[in-house]
């Protein structure tokens, strides 16, 4: 099956949705380790990327990535906006001038933009950040090529490791960001840019999941 970018408005209302059921949960976490704002961030970005639903309809794949990203880099604020904004400027870059995007292009630009995103935010795997989701699942992507699952067999592994990699941060010290000015107090909470990467990520897979199915 063939998506086109008139998806992307099907993907945004999905994950608006999510964000909203889970918004309290997750300001609580960021209440804890961080200032509280993260929802309030992304959802300034989400707002911006429904507003332009009917306009990233007529992009290419790359270039509704590019709009995604710059939207999230100029609306959201706050350390996650510019990771956020970096995750999707560089699946831009990286999937330009393709007619399609096949599992093969996405998985590079994804182990890409996640390279950009540790590069940006000058951390890595362990740090309890949004990061502890995006790289393993990187990984599971990476692995699949060398030993590949059905389409929805993957989306049901990449669902199961961004929830993994969400509850690994709550073991986790901060290392970076708010939470790092905790220290060892930061241990025992889920970190609030983790769990709305998990969220993000488990919706994309459940409506790609829907879409096949239909
Ligand atoms: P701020 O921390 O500026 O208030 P947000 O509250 O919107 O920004 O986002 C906080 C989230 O951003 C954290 O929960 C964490 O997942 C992520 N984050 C913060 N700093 C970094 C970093 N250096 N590298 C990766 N992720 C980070
Ligand atoms: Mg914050």
């Amino acid at each position: 099956m063939l998506f086109t970018t008139e998806f992307m408005s099907d993907l945004i209302h999905a994950v608006d949705k999510t964000i909203k059921e889970n918004a309290a949960e997750v300001t609580t976490l960021d209440q804890i380790l961080g200032d509280g704002d993260h929802i309030t961030n992304l959802q300034r970005g989400i707002n911006a990327l429904k507003a332009l639903d009917a306009e990233i309809a007529q992009l290419s794949w790359s270039e509704a990535y590019l709009k995604t990203g710059m939207t999230l880099l100029t609306t959201m604020g706050g350390a996650s906006g510019s990771l956020f904004g970096t995750f999707f400027i560089t699946m831009g870059k990286e999937t330009k001038n393709a007619a399609i995007i096949n599992q093969d292009l996405f998985t590079e630009a994804y182990i890409q933009a996640v390279a950009a995103v540790k590069k940006r935010g000058k951390s890595d795997a362990g740090e309890k950040t949004m990061l502890d989701v995006l790289i393993p699942v990187a990984d599971l992507l990476e692995e699949n090529r060398l030993a590949p699952a059905t389409l929805p067999d993957l989306l049901d592994n990449i669902s199961l490791t961004a929830i993994s990699g969400m509850q690994s941060t709550r073991d986790m010290l901060a290392t970076k960001g708010r939470a790092s000015y905790l220290q060892e107090k930061s241990i025992g909470h889920i970190d609030a840019g983790a769990k709305t990467t998990q969220l993000i990520i488990c919706t994309i897979t459940a409506e790609l999941k829907q879409h096949l199915a239909d």
